[in-house]
């Protein structure tokens, strides 16, 4: 998808967001991941995988849950910048996304299979992967909504495992 989406959207003169440019993360080996509440004009998460140098991203209305029982809408949106990894602040009113942005939970993350091929099974839709954060971690599964009419629709669901929590 690459970053021309998420640089059109925005006037970097007027937020406070990275502009999308070189990664200034140093000395990292680990594929990170983020997940950051955004109060905009609906409050929701936005869940990000570092894949090839972008974060790859979804907007989760109601936040990932630790329940395999929850099935969380997970609607993709642009690929954002390495950077915006670290990114918390308020973003003024009238730009996109106008509101304030949190780090909810952060950490590293690698798909299942290590021999994953990451863009065709997002291409696929489905990837399973693991996390490694603070409140997330364990394995997970994105899948593709298919035949539904929300755009860009997936789930984002907890695997069961000794992480999991039934309620
Ligand atoms: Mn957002």
């Amino acid at each position: 998808m690459g970053l021309d989406a998420y640089k059109e959207k925005r006037h970097f003169e007027n937020t406070p967001e990275p502009v999308a440019g070189i990664a200034e993360i140093e000395n990292k080996q680990d594929l990170i991941f983020v997940v950051q509440l955004h109060n905009a004009s609906h409050l929701h998460f936005d869940f990000r995988l570092e894949w090839e140098g972008v974060l790859k991203s979804w907007a989760v209305p109601k936040g990932p849950s630790m329940n395999p029982s929850d099935k969380r809408l997970a609607v993709m949106v642009e690929d954002h910048p390495l950077e915006y990894a670290k990114f918390e602040g308020d973003i003024p009113e009238g730009n996109y996304g106008a509101g304030t942005v949190q780090i909810w939970d952060e950490g590293t993350w690698k798909p299942v299979d290590d021999k994953t091929d990451v863009e065709e099974a997002l291409s696929k839709g489905a990837l399973e992967f693991i996390l490694n954060g603070e409140k997330l971690k364990g394995r997970f599964v994105l899948i593709q909504l298919k035949n539904s009419n929300v755009k860009n629709g997936w789930l984002l669901i907890k695997k069961r495992d000794k992480g999991s929590k039934d309620k």
